[in-house]
């Protein structure tokens, strides 16, 4: 890849994304030096415009920003940056410098399609027709779905385990759904729990 620095006064604009989260975490530029110095620390290191300096993003802070993927756009002039932030990336104290509410993962877009399905008439459609049967029936094929993950939990077989674990995940939703609850609801539970790391 080479990257064209010359086109844009010796500076590209890079955008940081969370790799778990997509996010967009902050927008920075680098210089070849910058580009060169993030490609070989795998922390990505700006090049700052106010303080006309090489910026490693954490330096004070030690919120790091650990690269995982570096894509250059389609006429390498523009990079997108996927990372595992180490803390808050924004000096506020935000996880991103663009502050919104509505950001949605792929399980948000699962739970938007499922309402879709839901809300449509389609007799060939599985999800609508489930939810139809009530939400008894819906609680009961969690049930069997969770079962089935636990049963092959037992087993060395990765794809079952993995395709049960689907299963579970969009039924849950299916559920969810059913008793008009918002997977937000659910995230918000966990987010004040620690990060969910206080399970009882
Ligand atoms: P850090 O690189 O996190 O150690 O922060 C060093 C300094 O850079 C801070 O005191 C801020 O002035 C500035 N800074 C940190 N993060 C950002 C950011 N996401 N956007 C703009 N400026 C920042
Ligand atoms: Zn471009
Ligand atoms: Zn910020
Ligand atoms: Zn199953």
């Amino acid at each position: 890849m080479t990257l064209d620095f010359n086109k844009t006064n010796g500076l590209i604009p890079v955008i940081i994304q969370d790799t778990f989260s997509l996010k967009v975490l902050m927008l920075g530029y680098m210089n070849e030096e910058a580009y060169q110095k993030t490609v070989s620390e795998k922390k990505v290191t700006f090049f700052s415009r106010s303080r006309n300096e090489l910026w490693t993003k954490g330096q004070t802070s030690g919120n790091y920003l650990n690269v995982v993927e570096i894509l250059p756009d389609c006429d390498n002039d523009t990079l997108l940056i996927t990372v595992v932030p180490e803390g808050p990336t924004c000096h506020t104290g935000n996880e991103s410098c663009f502050n919104s509410s509505t950001y949605k993962g792929f399980l948000y877009q699962l739970e938007q399609i499922i309402d879709e399905k839901i809300s449509g008439d389609d007799p060939t459609s599985y999800t609508n027709q489930l939810y139809k049967r009530g939400i008894n029936k819906v609680a009961q094929k969690v049930g069997e779905e969770a079962v089935e993950l636990v049963i092959e939990a037992k087993d060395n077989d990765d794809k079952l385990f993995k395709n049960e674990a689907a299963d579970l995940l969009y039924h849950f939703l299916i559920l969810l759904k059913a008793k008009n609850i918002k997977l937000q609801d659910i995230e918000a539970i966990l987010k004040n729990r620690n990060q969910g790391d206080s399970v009882k």
